[in-house]
């Protein structure tokens, strides 16, 4: 790394990447970012990063990046750039005419999980108030949404209930679908550290990550399930801990509904769900899963953590529920140490679902069916609102395709890239009469938009981002803004322009809102963050100080509720014709589609996607190491280089999806989780050819 000097000034800000939320001191000459400082103050990081945060930073002033505003009367038509008061009304007309024409319904927008707790707000306000619809959905429909559901479901709120620095306190981490040393490196670290120092682990994930085996670190139990059986996996732990006496009676007792857990200590007692009856679609010995089991009940503070391997298959919102039922009948909730934490993929995935950007829910996850919530909301936002929820994104794309949803407003999301079945999604946005894109690039979405308005980088925003521990960290502009508006003032402009008033002095009045209506977020302002506070949700007069550990004295929603969780195989099974299955993940350079990463020196450590093969799945097809091989699934197919490996298992390959041309998404299927629809992209059927060798 070049040095640049002396920094003439710094700002501390919030990393834009992942949902561990680390803070730095981005360090300026003039104008120009040198470097960005790990923050040793930061709650969330404490002094250390990863190489994302620290160097990933250079997209913000990439050549590719748009600042002016954008028009065309078609997708297919060349770009026309205009000024800001042009590009809104051309939208607003649109978005008026289509609704004259196809209805209010006909239109609605999805809100992004990288962009700040602001700017979200102001854009689900825009789609209910000025658009006059609850069509608003979340790009956390397609990551997190079972999480959402699942926790409130069990425990009444939709939330990790732990600080990071709770793990130093655990006495056995059972991590589930998630790959915390690529994926969320910072907390990555910290875990190891605890098992360096001593802690038990329990590793279920078809691939062996680094947790499982690495420097200094082996997992007590790896549970290499086949993919699409977490829940079977959950059904055979809970089975273990009520036939063997090792239900916390006490915990359940005092803070569980009776009835409920009786019902579900009936069921997991079924010989059906005993270790014996499930090792066969598992694919994992019995005796090492009633070994788990006990492990993870006995053995002291039991943490669960987890990640998009739980949730995004089509029992992903059981299995949420599933892990909660045996974090409460172990007693592990309500101290440092225990608790079920999803480790969050996007820097503000917790914060988007806060901000009420689900069709259903209003901000702080209250009901739109509910007439005290609406009437709050109603008075303050001077309009009527509507009780019944709107479309969720594959429902927008289903109703586009049928031609009764016309109209979208896309903060920060390439859909077409991140949703699955891409040739789905393409046909669904070729079908709008008015796609708006607001991005700092013309992504593969923006392909077939006919508004685009130029995002803001995280260097230039003012707001907050809330974190996978429910720490609010403030993000603070260091760079002058790239294009004229700020985003929030550009959805302001178009709320107005649709004949809604909306208007705010800066984004400090629109966290004042947020607290004012929202009961969590009731003691938050930006001053306080600025007086050094480090605020973590609910922060109320019960909690004026916020909340690092949850449902200390009980839980949030009352008595916790055991759920029934019974296991339902995926349809998407691996046959003759596709006889591997396909698993997703990430890099630890990479993030998501690779929008930002991309464009930045991080490309040059992985420019492509790799398909991980068996050895011995590679020898049955002649694939030699670092052959291209044609990945086809029912969906599609694309092509990949091959990387042989026996960090998966026989039978399971597994590719990232960070780069466009790999088209990961053009294999994946259109199943979903039966509760909240989010995609499942863990588990694909596919066939791997040689396609050549270079
Ligand atoms: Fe950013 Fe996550 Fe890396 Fe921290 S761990 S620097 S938040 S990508």
């Amino acid at each position: 790394v070049a040095d640049h000097g002396t920094p003439s000034r710094s700002v501390v800000t919030t990393c834009a990447y992942c949902g561990v939320g680390c803070s730095f001191k981005a360090e300026m000459q003039g104008d120009e970012l040198i470097r960005m400082v790990p923050y040793k103050d930061g709650k969330a990081n404490e002094g250390h990063s990863c190489v994302k945060g620290r160097f990933a930073f250079g997209y913000a002033t990439h050549k590719d990046r748009q600042t002016e505003p954008m028009i065309r009367e078609s997708y297919t038509d060349p770009w026309r750039k205009v000024s800001w008061n042009e590009a809104i009304a051309f939208a607003a007309d649109r978005l008026k005419a289509t609704q004259a024409k196809h209805g209010k319904g006909s239109i609605g927008g999805i809100t992004s999980s990288r962009c700040t707790n602001e700017e979200v707000y102001v854009v689900q306000k825009m789609i209910r108030a000025a658009f006059g619809t609850n069509n608003v959905d979340t790009c956390a429909r397609v990551c997190h949404s079972p999480t959402g559901y699942g926790l409130k479901t069990t425990l009444g709120t939709s939330a990790g209930t732990q600080t990071f620095a709770s793990v130093d306190k655990s006495d056995v981490i059972l991590l589930i679908g998630a790959n915390p040393t690529d994926a969320h490196p910072v907390f990555g670290s910290r875990m190891k550290k605890r098992l360096r120092a001593g802690a038990k682990s329990i590793v279920v994930d078809p691939r062996r990550i680094d947790l499982v085996k690495s420097a200094h670190i082996r997992a007590d139990h790896h549970i290499q399930l086949r993919p699409g059986t977490n829940v079977a996996v959950m059904n055979a732990l809970a089975h273990v801990v009520v036939t063997e006496g090792l239900v916390d009676e006490d915990f359940v007792t005092e803070r569980c509904d009776p009835v409920e857990f009786e019902r579900w200590r009936a069921f997991a007692s079924e010989e059906r769900n005993s270790p014996e009856s499930l090792a066969e679609i598992i694919g994992v010995d019995p005796q090492e899963l009633r070994q788990a089991a006990r492990l993870y009940a006995t053995g002291g503070n039991g943490a669960i953590y987890y990640g998009l391997g739980v949730t995004e298959h089509s029992q992903g919102s059981t299995m949420v529920m599933a892990m909660a039922n045996l974090a409460m009948a172990t007693g592990n909730f309500g101290r440092e140490g225990v608790g079920i934490n999803p480790l969050r993929g996007q820097n503000n995935v917790q914060g988007s679902c806060d901000m009420g950007s689900f069709p259903h829910e209003l901000p702080g996850y209250r009901h739109v069916a509910d007439d005290a919530t609406r009437a709050l909301f109603e008075a303050d936002w001077g309009v009527e609102l509507l009780a019944e929820p709107g479309l969720r994104i594959p429902n927008m794309f289903a109703a586009a395709i049928d031609g009764s949803y016309k109209g979208m407003f896309v903060q920060g999301e390439d859909i077409a890239q991140s949703d699955p079945n891409t040739s789905h999604v393409e046909e669904a946005l070729k079908a709008l009469d008015i796609l708006i894109v607001q991005d700092l690039f013309l992504n593969e979405t923006a392909a077939f938009a006919h508004v685009f308005l130029p995002g803001t980088s995280f260097l230039e925003k003012d707001g907050t981002f809330t974190n996978a521990e429910r720490r609010i960290n403030r993000v603070r502009p260091v760079m002058k803004e790239q294009s004229e508006l700020s985003e929030w003032e550009a959805v302001c402009r178009l709320a107005k322009a649709m004949g809604y008033d909306m208007s705010y002095n800066n984004a400090a009045e629109i966290m004042d809102e947020i607290a004012r209506l929202t009961p969590s977020f009731a003691g938050v302002s930006h001053q306080r963050l600025d007086n050094g506070e480090s605020l973590q949700w609910p922060v109320n007069d019960a909690n004026p100080d916020g909340s690092p550990i949850m449902h200390v004295n009980g839980f949030a929603g009352g008595k916790g509720q055991f759920m029934i969780t019974d296991y339902v195989p995926t349809s998407e099974r691996s046959n003759r014709f596709y006889p591997l299955l396909l698993t997703t993940g990430r890099i630890l350079s990479q993030y998501n589609v690779g929008a930002q990463t991309r464009r930045t020196e991080n490309s040059r450590w992985h420019e492509e996607d790799i398909l991980e093969i068996h050895p011995h799945d590679a020898e049955d097809r002649g694939i030699a190491d670092g052959d291209q091989v044609s990945i086809a699934s029912r969906m599609g197919s694309t092509t990949l280089r091959a990387e042989l490996t026996d960090r998966m298992p026989v039978g399971v390959v597994y590719t990232t999806f960070h780069h466009p041309l790999s088209g990961a998404n053009v294999i994946t299927t259109d199943n979903s989780d039966w509760a909240t629809n989010c995609p499942e992209y863990k588990v694909t059927a596919v066939q791997v050819h040689r396609s050549n060798r270079p």
